[in-house]
């Protein structure tokens, strides 16, 4: 069960201190970003006990791109799922092996296709045309160190969020099964060098039933490609499948929209192909890996007051919370708590409801509305819960406000890293030339 953003706020006030006590947290900082490694241990761990021991993880680079996280990952021998070329050499960089990256995008260029090929960074396939680009790259090759998939859609149906849905009937996304399932047995057929099937089938939007349905189609396509690949006297089967991510995270009070532990059981029970040895199985999780990890304050600047609503003017908005902002009918939410400018527990609750506002020109930015606070005064901080995922990593230039500094903690934030310096307003600004 997770807790009201309100009780959650002991922790937070001993990371502060802690922070503060360090200059990590100083006068000048109006928002901070708190990344806590010990909590990514513990979903690491979790994954790694929890999947069969043929297994290989990745974490998708779009979700949380910080490099010294990609490289601190990576020595638990987990790669990265990078869907540009900037998240591509974003990875390199950050020490991630060519053979633990995973090049994902339904844009991916002839050039891009040739430098991932020839560094032996694992491709899936988005489309029927990809393929054919593929195939034209590689006509005079014959060996190949690269771990190359198909995308499918399995089409099994959309999720609550339709933006972050991709198995519907139609989907930017793949090669849809039902249209196509005989040219994706073909391309096996033809192709020795095709070895694996990918599916990603949304993100935040798949419930346990989903995921499992999702499985269950891309597997049994494997045994479907297997059976024919057999039949034509071909001695190769599927090598991988990636299930891509979609594991939701927990944002909400109350209990875990997917246990993770229950998830993989039915996945066991209903896909025992996948602990059978004889198949290598990726993952790609983003948000269920991070979102727990971090959390975001801001101070607050103003408390706007009227009648039956007070607005809290806070420093981050639209610019790190894209979603929650922009789609506020999907249902984004992140708890948020209060802590008085001295670091002390404000007690009780305001009778007056509060709307929590980012500091951008835009009627829409307003990362909470008509929430139940403790009183909040200026200069307090609003301290929001589980933004280790597509947060930061979807920042907005508009107003061409600065990102805040990241920090990496352990032990309550006792001990730091820094992740990210605060960018200098009067120094770095994209749109200089
Ligand atoms: N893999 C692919 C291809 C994706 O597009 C995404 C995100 O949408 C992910 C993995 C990660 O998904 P999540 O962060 O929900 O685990």
């Amino acid at each position: 069960m997770k807790p009201l953003g309100q009780e959650n706020i002991k922790h937070q006030q001993e990371v502060l201190k802690n922070l503060k006590r360090q200059r990590i947290l100083t006068p000048n900082d109006d928002a901070l970003v708190v990344y806590d490694l010990d909590i990514l241990d513990r979903q690491i761990n979790r994954l790694k006990r929890l999947y069969p021991k043929n297994t290989f993880h990745t974490t998708a680079v779009k979700a949380n791109p910080l490099s010294k996280i990609l490289t601190y990952i990576s020595n638990f021998n987990i790669g990265a799922e990078v869907a540009s070329e900037g998240e591509l050499h974003l990875a390199l960089k950050s020490g991630i092996p060519a053979k633990d990256i995973i090049f994902d995008s339904p844009a991916k260029t002839i050039e891009e296709l040739e430098f991932a090929l020839s560094k032996n960074i694992n491709i899936n396939i988005d489309s029927l045309e990809e393929l054919e680009r593929i195939k034209d790259i590689l006509k005079n090759k014959t060996s190949l160190n690269n771990r190359i998939g198909l995308r499918i859609n399995p089409q099994i149906g959309e999720g609550e969020i339709s933006n972050t849905s991709l198995a519907g009937a139609y989907s930017k996304f793949g090669i849809p099964i039902t249209e196509f399932k005989e040219k994706i047995i073909e391309a096996f057929i033809e192709n020795q060098w095709l070895t694996g099937l990918h599916i990603h089938i949304g993100s935040q939007t798949c419930t346990q039933d989903m995921l499992i349905q999702g499985a269950q189609v891309i597997t049994k396509l494997m045994t479907d490609i297997n059976n024919e690949l057999e039949k034509n006297n071909i001695q190769r089967k599927i090598e991988f499948i990636d299930l891509g991510g979609g594991i939701p995270a927990s944002y909400y009070p109350g209990p875990e929209p997917l246990v993770i532990e229950d998830y993989i059981k039915e996945l066991r029970n209903k896909c025992p192909e996948l602990w059978n040895g004889e198949v290598l199985l990726i993952t790609e999780i983003g948000r269920w890996l991070h979102a727990p990890c971090a959390t975001a304050l801001s101070k607050v600047e103003y408390v706007k007051e009227t009648k039956n609503i007070k607005t809290a003017i806070i420093h981050l908005g639209a610019d790190m919370f894209i979603r929650e902002c922009y789609r506020p009918e999907d249902d984004w939410h992140h708890e948020i708590g209060v802590i008085g400018a001295d670091l002390k527990i404000t007690k009780g609750l305001d009778p007056c409801p509060y709307n929590i506002a980012g500091p951008l020109c835009f009627s829409g930015d307003f990362i909470d509305k008509n929430i139940f606070l403790p009183r909040v005064k200026p200069g307090d901080y609003l301290i929001i819960f589980d933004v280790g995922a597509y947060t930061f990593s979807m920042w907005s230039r508009y107003n061409s406000r600065p990102m805040p500094k990241i920090c990496g903690i352990r032990d309550k934030g006792r001990k730091v890293i820094m992740l990210k310096a605060k960018e200098d307003p009067k120094n770095s600004n994209i749109w200089w030339s």
